[in-house]
Parts: structure tokens; C-alpha cells; sequence
């Protein structure tokens, strides 16, 4: 791949949340002309991949073949996607994706990104793009990272201020706008201006609740159902309606953000969650286990109420998460609920189930805040002298 006409062929990628802007980004900064960006996961989109799929593959296999199933009918002719040498069936995706498109009938070209390491994530891009050269493809890599690092901002405005809005969609709106804006702002400078500038446009445009003693809740999970809304049933906003600020611990950044992840003397939030959580898995197992059981330790220290834990219907890795978290959530005193998502999830019990959370939450934190209360009344009046 590389020369001539594949560049005027309409190239897709799969739909994942926040990421599509991220992965537009990169496609035009490797000078690809005929981009088409994926269009919103629906029913149809994960009845597509669940008839053509292997029955028991993992949801987010199914959701990614039917939006390439979508998007070629639709005209593309070109389907890029990431894939490495991964511990669980991840490695298998693209591979057994383009045998089943190939078996239905579609021509088309797998533009293949593997990010097993930089060096090879760099020569995957170099291949893939319009002619670039190692320096070239190295400055696509920069606007990328530093444009990811602008949609995880984005996500965390909107995670927050949408739970303290006071005029209903403002929060939404406003992040849509933002993430056209980092896809369409061109050269460094004005990326990291952009970056400096975000916080404040969010301070400036929405008027929030001053509310005391909000709940926080971390999105931790099998990072794709982390990331996509049509997965995990929109579970952000779900969160942010009930009053509760959110953020997400799993992102992209920990693949693209190859500065931070080379830094020895830069901690990135999932690579401290990785320490916590090595006693409990010793070694990788895929998906985000080890971090998500990290992340029950470190969200505790860091003041947060609770986790929701977010997996595809059989995702191994993230079964093992789940045997394991109930203890590691009693030992630290971190309520975490754990919820298994895929094509035929219902949003009336989803959403029974994180409101009861969500009102367990609330009520420990009113315990535990006039439990203080009280024992700073007491502490008041031992110091004159009535309690001994
Ligand atoms: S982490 Fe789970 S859902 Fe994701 S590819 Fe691996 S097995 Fe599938």
C-alpha cells in the first residue's frame, strides 16, 4: 500500500467514541485524500456483525465488522484498523474480519496498523500513508498524540460539566464543537494553544451548580466498551444525568502518546494502576485487567465514591476482573459495580442498575459525611471541656 491510486480510495476506520476524531486526524495527516468517517454504531450495526460474526467472539469484534459491513456499502474501499500481537482475541480481529468480508463478497484494501511497539507503529504508518518519509510520518505521530491528548481533555470537560449544567445540552454541544476543532486545527502551535485554551472555554460557556460533596464515579473497563457509547449504553451520560461526575479510565493515549509512555520520569495514570494491580494478575492477560484492579486502589486514594466496570459478553480478560475485583473492592472499602454489555443488553435494567449504585453511593457518602460531622461537633466540644 502506499502509492497512486490507493490514495483516492475511500478509506474507513471503526466508529470508537471520542477516538474517531483522533483516527480522522491521523488518516489526514498521512495525506490519505478520501477519508469516510464511520458512521454512529446502531442495532442494526451489531445485528450485522452478530450474523456474520463467529456466534461467541467478543461484542466489540461484532461491532467493528458491522460497521465495516455498513461503510462498504456505503462506498469504501479501503478498511484501516489496529491489531498487534495481542494476549487475548484481539490479534485476531483484522485477520479474521477481512476472511469474513472476503467470504460475503466485498473488494477492498485492510490498511493494517500494528502498535506493538513505536518502531513498529512508525514503519506501519510510514507504509500506510500518501509517500511519507520517517520524518514525516514521525510529525503525523506527534499532531496525533497531541490531538488525543485534546479529545481525553474534552472527554474529562465533558464528563464533568454535563453533570453540573444548568441549562440541559449546553456541556454536549459545546464538546461537539471541540472536537471538530481539534480535528480541523492544523500545526503544533495552535494544537497546544488549543490545549491551553480548552479548560477555559468550558469555564467560560457553561454555567454549572455550585453543588458540594459531588459524587465521583470512574468508567473503568475492556478499553473499546470504555470508549464507544453505542457499547456501553452511553453509561457517561447515564452517570452525568443522575448528578454524578465521571471520567474514564481507559483511552487511547496509553498506544499514541509515545513521549509519556517512553518517559521515565512521567507517570501515566494507567502505568501507576498497572503497579497497584501486578500483585493481584502477575502478568498481562489482555484487556485492561490488570489496570482496572489497579484502579480500584488508586481511585480509592485519590478521593473518587466508585467504579463501574464496563466488559463485552465474553471477554476473558475482563472475566477475570471481575472474579477478582469483589475483594480487592471489600479489602479497600471501594464500591464497584460490574457490568457485562453486548448487542442484546437491555437499557431498562442497565439503567436500574447503575441508579441503585448510584443511590448506594450517595447514601454512604451522606453516612460518612455526618459521621465527620459529628465527630468534629464531638471533638469541638471535648476541647471545652463536656466530653473527657
Ligand atoms: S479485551 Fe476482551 S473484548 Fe477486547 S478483544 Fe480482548 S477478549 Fe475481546
Amino acid at each position: 500500500m502506499g502509492d497512486g491510486d490507493d490514495f483516492k480510495m475511500p478509506v474507513t476506520y471503526p466508529h470508537w467514541g471520542s477516538v474517531t476524531y483522533v483516527l480522522e486526524s491521523l488518516l489526514r495527516e498521512l495525506k490519505m485524500k478520501d477519508i469516510m468517517p464511520p458512521i454512529k454504531p446502531t442495532k442494526h450495526t451489531a445485528e450485522l456483525g452478530a450474523r456474520y460474526g463467529p456466534e461467541f467472539i467478543c461484542t466489540p469484534f461484532k461491532l467493528t465488522l458491522g460497521t465495516f459491513i455498513e461503510m462498504l456499502d456505503k462506498g469504501a474501499d479501503q478498511l484501516a484498523m489496529g491489531g498487534c500481537n495481542s494476549f487475548c482475541r484481539f490479534g485476531y480481529y483484522w485477520p479474521v474480519q477481512k476472511l469474513i468480508l472476503e467470504d460475503l463478497g466485498y473488494d477492498f484494501k485492510f490498511f493494517h496498523v500494528d502498535y506493538e511497539s513505536p518502531r513498529m507503529l512508525l514503519k506501519n504508518l510510514k507504509e500506510a500513508s500518501g509517500g511519507l518519509n520517517t520524518l514525516q510520518t514521525i510529525r503525523a505521530l506527534q499532531v496525533t498524540w497531541l490531538k488525543n491528548r485534546l479529545t481525553d481533555l474534552t472527554d474529562e470537560m465533558l464528563f464533568k460539566y454535563r453533570a453540573l449544567e444548568i441549562e440541559k445540552g449546553v456541556t454536549d454541544r459545546l464538546a461537539q464543537k471541540m472536537f471538530r476543532k481539534i480535528v480541523e486545527t492544523k500545526g503544533v502551535c495552535n494544537i497546544r494553544r488549543l490545549h491551553r485554551e480548552l479548560p477555559k472555554i468550558f469555564e467560560k460557556e457553561i454555567n454549572i451548580k455550585k453543588e458540594k460533596n459531588v459524587l465521583k464515579v470512574a468508567v473503568c473497563g475492556e478499553i473499546y466498551a470504555v470508549i464507544e457509547p453505542a457499547l456501553n449504553l452511553d453509561v457517561h451520560r447515564k452517570l452525568n444525568e443522575l448528578g454524578v461526575i465521571c471520567e474514564s479510565t481507559a483511552t487511547l493515549t496509553r498506544f499514541s502518546d509515545v513521549p509519556r509512555v517512553l518517559n521515565p520520569f512521567y507517570q501515566m495514570h494507567w502505568q501507576k494502576a498497572r503497579e497497584l494491580g501486578r500483585p493481584y494478575v502477575a502478568n498481562r492477560i489482555g484487556g485492561e485487567t490488570m489496570e482496572n484492579l489497579g484502579d480500584i486502589i488508586q481511585y480509592k486514594q485519590e478521593g473518587w465514591d466508585g467504579l463501574v466496570h464496563i466488559y463485552p459478553f465474553t471477554c476473558m480478560p475482563e472475566i477475570i476482573t471481575r472474579a477478582i475485583a469483589p475483594q480487592l473492592s471489600k479489602e479497600n472499602d471501594m464500591p464497584f459495580l460490574s457490568l457485562v454489555v453486548d448487542e442484546h443488553t437491555g437499557e431498562a435494567g442497565f439503567q436500574t442498575r447503575i441508579e441503585a449504585f448510584i443511590d448506594l453511593l450517595r447514601r454512604r457518602k451522606q453516612e460518612k459525611l455526618s459521621k465527620t460531622k459529628n465527630r468534629n461537633e464531638k471533638f469541638t466540644e471535648s476541647e471545652m471541656g463536656v466530653y473527657v
